[in-house]
């Protein structure tokens, strides 16, 4: 399946000069929606994953397609304020500013073995901040799972040396 061909890139949005990927143009066609979380399911074949960790947004549709077909648990890391309950919380640094993601403290349990998954990795900032919320947590981050990753943004030199891996580069 040729996903590069498959997916769309929108240009200049969210503003002008980023060539921005459409992760759509896979979950409306079936059979590459499947094809992907096939793959993300060969992935983790060596890891005795315990859990996944869906990344806000995008990632909570290949997380929660991968956590059903594995019949695996499956949690949010979401923006600030979105989660109820008992929050850990990870601040890091965007282009412009900085953002906040959470994770509830009862998500993981002290030695459980996570998966991270997303649809795009960029600069590594946003997965890395939920790999830091699994580790306030007790979790142990053993995969992070990309359908894209964009080179010469150095994103997998901030997920340290946990296996990684990306369906699609451009
Ligand atoms: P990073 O933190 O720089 O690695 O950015 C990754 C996050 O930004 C992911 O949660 C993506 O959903 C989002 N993102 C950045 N660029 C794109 C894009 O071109 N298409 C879809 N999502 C993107």
């Amino acid at each position: 399946m040729d996903l590069k061909n498959l997916i769309r890139t929108i240009p200049d949005f969210p503003k002008p000069g980023i060539q921005f990927k459409d992760i759509e143009s896979i979950t409306e066609h079936p059979e590459a929606f499947s094809h992907v979380v096939e793959r993300f399911s060969e992935a983790m074949e060596a890891h005795d994953i315990d859990k996944i960790v869906a990344l806000d947004a995008r990632g909570f549709l290949f997380g929660g397609a991968l956590g059903l077909r594995q019949k695996l648990p499956i949690v949010m890391a979401r923006k600030k304020g979105k989660l109820g309950g008992d929050c850990v919380a990870e601040t890091y640094a965007l282009e412009y500013g900085s953002a906040e993601v959470e994770l509830q403290k009862t998500a993981i349990k002290s030695g459980e073995k996570v998966m991270i998954i997303d649809d795009l990795l960029a600069t590594g900032g946003t997965a890395a901040a939920a790999a830091a919320l699994v580790n306030q947590v007790g979790g142990d981050v053993t995969l992070f799972a990309f359908v894209i990753e964009l080179d010469g943004l150095n994103g997998r030199a901030q997920l340290g040396d946990v296996d990684t891996v990306a369906l699609v580069s451009f």
